[in-house]
């Protein structure tokens, strides 16, 4: 079956019902029926019966415009594989506009070289650079947006391939660090460790990973996505891990989709299986093993508000993993946002792209966590937590990693007795 074929076999599943319009954001900021799924769909159905051409600029803005939140999937009576039309619709507009020279080196900046952006990004923020050059951005309103994103970033962490505990007897487990963990996600993926060699568990951080490839593959970057995904399958391959943990949901979910790439062949078709069957978010495994093992966590007496991001609760479609661990806090006080709250805005590198809509979006969010008095808010994505974060500098709300706040309140010294 060729990719044509294949995208209207996939496309014909859906019966135009439109029960997915008034849950996509695009839509409801838009009202246009091409800012919709089902419009989406009938553009890439045009595509694919050759009625629009793979260059064509509307079909282009139509599907960019999209946040892949996967709302839509979520609720389609008829089981239509969204995401899976729009990668395919995406390779072919990749192929026929490939990506300008900026687009090319801003997601390598993202992805392969993120420590190296990292530690200039460091760099200016500690050297009082960026101070200097803000006022001077003033005018202009992209170059002020992106700046605007920049997180205070902590100092960089250098991290072991191996933390042992005295005994080990837990288990052996691998953390996908991908491009963030080791870089800006330093104090979530610590606190992990941190937790992991508590409860007993030998913790591996395999170096020869890399980034998953959801923003390559968002991107219809077919040949970079399949690159990346192997050489984590090889990563993860070497050692028996009793589990591999994930501290980023939108990293979880496109490694937990890689037996579905087209791998054309056997071995690491199976090596795909294999990784997908350990994968598992790291606050709901920590949430299951201290129900086994309890450690001692210190009261805290603040309002946290959990964040789910749209990787989380559309595509690994898991439980609020975040307020099952953190009712391990004595006192705390959790609120988790309704289950029809969209998306942040943020979608990968979506805020890059689209800052009116995702700066919209992002305060759609806010007016309803704002609603409540609120100190803390846990995302379970470090995507969703830098941007939500960059919306509140001038209020003094952190918005950190569950995994972290965790580790913030354990009482090592009770544990230790
Ligand atoms: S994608 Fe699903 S919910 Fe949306 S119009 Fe098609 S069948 Fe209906
Ligand atoms: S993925 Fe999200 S933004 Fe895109 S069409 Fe579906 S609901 Fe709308």
């Amino acid at each position: 079956m060729n990719s044509n074929e294949n995208i209207l076999q996939l496309a014909d599943r859906c019966v135009k019902c439109g029960l997915c319009l008034p849950q996509c954001p695009t839509y409801q900021l838009s009202r246009n029926e091409n800012e919709s799924p089902r419009g989406r769909i009938a553009l890439i159905q045009a595509l694919a019966n050759q009625q629009l051409t793979a260059d064509d600029d509307s079909l282009y803005q139509h599907l960019d415009n999209c946040l892949l939140c996967r709302r839509c999937e979520r609720i389609c009576p008829s089981g239509v594989k969204y995401a899976c039309i729009m990668d395919l619709a995406q390779e072919k507009i990749h192929q026929a506009r490939p990506p300008s020279r900026t687009n090319k080196f801003s997601q390598k900046l993202l992805s392969r070289y993120m420590q190296s952006t990292y530690q200039a990004l460091y760099l200016y923020q500690k050297s009082g650079v960026q101070k200097l050059v803000k006022p001077l951005l003033k005018s202009h309103k992209k170059l002020s947006w992106l700046h605007s994103l920049l997180p205070a970033l902590p100092s960089a962490q250098k991290f072991k391939s191996h933390y042992s505990t005295n005994t080990n007897t837990a288990g052996h487990l691998a953390i996908f660090t991908g491009c963030t963990g080791k870089n800006i996600d330093t104090l979530t993926l610590d606190a992990a460790i941190r937790l992991l060699n508590a409860l007993g568990y030998k913790v591996s951080l395999p170096p020869a990973q890399n980034c998953c490839g959801a923003l390559q593959q968002h991107r219809g970057q077919t040949e970079e996505t399949q690159q990346l995904a192997e050489n984590n399958l090889h990563a993860f391959a070497d050692e028996n891990y009793d589990a591999v943990l994930f501290l980023a949901s939108g990293c979880g979910a496109q490694l937990m989709e890689y037996p579905q790439r087209n791998w054309n062949n056997h071995e690491r078709q199976k090596k795909a299986a294999q990784l997908q069957e350990k994968l598992q978010d790291i606050s709901g495994f920590l949430a299951r093993a201290l129900k086994k093992k309890p450690l001692a966590f210190t009261a805290l007496d603040k309002q946290v508000v959990v964040h789910q991001p749209c990787s989380q609760r559309n595509i690994l479609k898991l439980p609020d993993t975040a307020s099952q661990l953190l009712a391990q806090i004595p006192g705390i006080q959790l609120s988790a946002l309704a289950e029809d709250t969209p998306c942040c805005g943020a979608a990968g590198d979506y805020m890059l792209r689209h800052p009116q809509q995702a700066q919209t979006l992002r305060q759609h969010l806010l007016d309803k966590i704002l609603a409540d008095k609120v100190e803390i808010i846990v995302s379970t994505n470090i995507g969703c937590s830098l941007f939500i974060q960059t919306g509140l500098k001038d209020k003094n709300i952190r918005v950190i990693h569950p995994v972290q706040l965790l580790a913030e309140q354990l009482n090592e010294s009770r544990d230790k007795i």
